[in-house]
């Protein structure tokens, strides 16, 4: 999957390729090589920056979902 990074510093904005089983947590701007962490509550950068969030991000909500409901139950 491809995602477009917009740089918070400098708004400049690149296609990337996401990981399909990884988080990215550095992204460095290709124009003004700030380095972008994701923003606190976000996994990786393309959650942050991104204009798609990551396909992780998906697994990793349904996990916690089953988990709070199966902790409810007991
Ligand atoms: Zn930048």
């Amino acid at each position: 999957m491809v995602a477009r990074i917009t740089c918070p510093h400098c708004g400049f904005s690149a296609e990337e390729r996401m990981p399909d089983d990884a988080c990215l947590f550095f992204y460095e701007c290709k124009q003004c090589a700030a380095i972008l962490k994701p923003l606190p509550g976000d996994c990786c950068v393309f959650c942050s920056y991104g204009d798609q969030k990551c396909p992780p991000k998906q697994t990793f909500f349904s996990l916690t979902f089953n988990d709070d409901r199966n902790r409810s139950q007991t």
